[in-house]
């Protein structure tokens, strides 16, 4: 049986996910790497790549959140640059964009 997601389904799901993965980068910064002699940077580079990871993670929150909002009031699936439909295929991979495919290989901002 098929099922019809609908993008706000889709965007909560996604949001969902990376709650749950931001909280576990959260646990994972707790735990301060160990900088003493004798042990190495791993503790310190994983550190760090869970910081980064952190920054990505809240990032991608923050655009799933205005994506949640324009699937709620309208304008969800549309070009903020040039107003055309995106491709649903595009939003299939990129459930948060806001260019079409056309205005992002051109490199515009909004
Ligand atoms: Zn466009």
């Amino acid at each position: 049986m098929m099922t019809m997601t609908t993008p706000r389904e889709r965007i909560l799901e996604e949001l969902a996910t990376a709650e749950a993965d931001l909280a576990k980068v959260e646990a994972q910064l707790e735990e301060k790497p160990e900088l003493g002699p004798g042990t190495g940077s791993t503790g310190a580079m994983t550190w760090e790549l869970a910081l980064a990871r952190k920054e990505w993670l809240e990032e991608q929150i923050k655009s799933l959140h205005s994506a949640l909002d324009r699937a709620q009031n309208g304008g969800y699936g549309r070009c903020q640059i040039c107003g055309a439909e995106i491709d649903p295929e595009r939003l299939e991979i990129l459930p948060t964009t806001t260019t079409c495919a056309e205005c992002a290989r051109a490199g515009r901002s909004h």
